[in-house]
């Protein structure tokens, strides 16, 4: 049987010319490796615009370990934090924020509303000792797109600062450092930039992570420390994941030469429309309306049918070639298809077509919901 095809937001699928880079054994003191590290940060700084403001910090470990660091290394001990909640990853944050024992303000939000600018405003005119806000820019817990642009302008205006979640974002949606007001950017290498996982990193104002040192709780997730021993020897504190950032270096390649973030995010965006279109016309509803999709991952109420179960869905999709995710929502049934990797609509419609087989086996038939889309 063939690998299948990961249509979840990471690990995702990667390209062979991705996987080929991890085919060789590095050395952690080598200065081959070291070069390779110091031009994976440098290229993702430019990314994000920020190579003359920001740094690039990595870090081993998942995404949610650099999202850790960020808040234990730049939240001082007597910081405070609001975070705009609207989904699983925010709350990640949240919890995170009481390991921490960092006051924390949640606004709650519905996890069909983005983010709101007006309320995170209000919230800050009224409390003079929150410090900083921290926000997921696409919430992947459904998918939505929170207004990042808007609430960065709006939290600078009050001379505050802002740390942001873009690990489902970045690299495929555009975030301009040089006119976005934001503190640290964090984001991993086996989302869109189509590494595998590993390692995330953390894209921070220089001054910043200068005023830093001494805040952390954890010597592991000291960025500061991470960073001030890899300015002095080129290495990173502690084993490398060496194969993760050669492939890293790989995909960065391809990253550029598929023309950057404006073509990785057109590529995801057919991928997106491709699968609404093709699901809607197998009589599956998306959760959010289109207006507030981002084009990274899509979560689909499940079919209201007695003979529905998300496994059996799952395991007929699978013996197709195509892993699908199960939805992040409490309150309603819903599944998840990632619209990233290195994949194309010809495989986004593949596997819609493996979803359209999988339900005619379970006995459902549903009407096209094209017709009354949201
Ligand atoms: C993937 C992801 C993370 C990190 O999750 P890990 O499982 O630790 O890699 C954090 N935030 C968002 C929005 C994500 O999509």
């Amino acid at each position: 049987m063939t690998t299948p095809i990961l249509l979840t937001p990471g690990p995702l699928t990667t390209s062979l010319q991705t996987k080929q880079a991890m085919l060789v054994d590095w050395g952690s003191w080598d200065q081959t490796f070291n070069q390779l590290t110091a031009s994976v940060c440098q290229d993702i700084t430019q990314i994000a615009n920020g190579q003359d403001t920001h740094v690039c910090i990595p870090l081993q470990g998942s995404g949610t370990f650099a999202v850790e660091a960020a808040l234990g290394t730049l939240v001082c001990p007597r910081g405070k934090v609001l975070v705009p909640n609207n989904g699983a990853y925010c709350q990640r944050i949240v919890r995170i924020l009481d390991y921490l024992k960092r006051p924390v303000v949640v606004l709650d939000h519905r996890e069909d509303e983005p983010a709101n600018p007006e309320r995170i405003e209000a919230a800050l005119a009224a409390d003079a000792t929150i410090t900083h806000v921290a926000l997921v820019h696409c919430e992947t817990g459904t998918g939505i797109l929170n207004p990042l642009q808007e609430i960065a302008q709006r939290v600078a205006h009050h001379g505050r600062h802002l740390i942001v979640d873009a690990m489902s974002s970045f690299a495929a949606l555009p975030i301009d450092l040089t006119n976005t007001p934001i503190d640290a950017l964090i984001a991993a290498s086996g989302k869109c930039l189509e590494g595998v996982p590993g390692m995330g990193f953390v894209i921070t104002r220089k001054d910043r992570m200068e005023a830093a040192s001494g805040n952390c709780h954890s010597l592991a997730l000291d960025l500061h420390e991470q960073w001030a021993y890899m300015l002095k020897t080129g290495q990173w504190r502690f084993t490398p994941p060496t194969h993760v950032v050669a492939a890293l270096r790989s995909a960065l390649d391809q990253f550029l030469a598929e023309g950057g973030t404006a073509a990785r995010g057109a590529r995801y965006l057919r991928n997106c429309t491709t699968l609404v279109e093709g699901m809607r016309e197998l009589g599956l509803r998306t959760f959010l309306p289109d207006a507030m999709q981002a084009p990274i991952i899509v979560t689909f109420h499940a079919p209201d049918h007695p003979a529905f179960e998300f496994a059996t869905l799952y395991q007929g999709v699978r013996d197709r070639g195509f892993i699908l995710y199960p939805g992040k929502l409490t309150q309603i049934e819903t599944f998840r298809v990632g619209c990233i990797g290195a994949i194309g609509a010809q495989e986004v419609s593949r596997a819609v077509d493996a979803i359209a087989q999988t339900l005619h086996e379970m006995g459902i038939h549903l009407q096209s919901s094209l017709s009354n889309r949201v």
